[in-house]
């Protein structure tokens, strides 16, 4: 079934079409702990189905995210705080980042040795960082001194793009 709405989401709703077409949900997955955000099988999940894995009840889960798609939660454009990937992922570059984040907003070019985040796309959900096998991402608040200049290496690679 479609979302084309906030007031649309209910019990039947299929859970890859509304990450896909609210993004600002993606924190209310996340806060629960439930893997619903890259996961394959989501195309084929109702909430209800999912409510049922995890043995949630669904009235609250379908008001948070009622809520978080009315308001936007997540990223506003324009705010400076973002996820970074950092020095681990030069030499590992596997893309595992990618495949999780619900908005695209992780790329890179055959002349990169490593990936980057786009800070004015990001939403700041966390996924890619619980997926990385090398530990390489964080919130912009917990980049280790060492790789501080990432910050800025993962921005100008966005900048320098026409
Ligand atoms: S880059 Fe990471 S934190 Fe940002 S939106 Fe994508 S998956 Fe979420
Ligand atoms: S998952 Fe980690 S190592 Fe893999 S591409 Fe993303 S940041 Fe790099």
């Amino acid at each position: 079934m479609s979302v084309t709405n906030y007031a649309c989401i209910n019990a039947d709703t299929n859970v890859d079409l509304l990450i896909d077409r609210f993004p600002g949900v993606v924190p209310v997955f996340v806060e629960r702990r439930m893997h619903c955000v890259g996961c394959p099988m989501a195309r084929f999940e109702t909430l209800a189905d999912v409510c049922g894995i995890y043995g949630l009840p669904i009235g609250p889960l379908l008001t948070e995210l009622r809520a978080s798609a009315m308001t936007g939660i997540g990223r506003s454009k324009g705010v400076a705080m973002t996820y970074v990937i950092a020095q681990p992922c030069i030499g590992v570059k596997d893309g595992s980042c990618v495949e999780v984040c619900p908005v695209d907003c992780i790329h890179t070019d055959d002349e990169s040795d490593q990936y980057f985040i786009d800070p004015d796309e990001c939403i700041d959900c966390g996924v890619c960082a619980e997926v990385c096998p090398v530990e390489a991402i964080f919130f912009e608040d917990d980049l280790p001194e060492q790789w501080a200049n990432f910050l800025g290496l993962n921005r100008q690679y966005f900048n320098r793009k026409p």
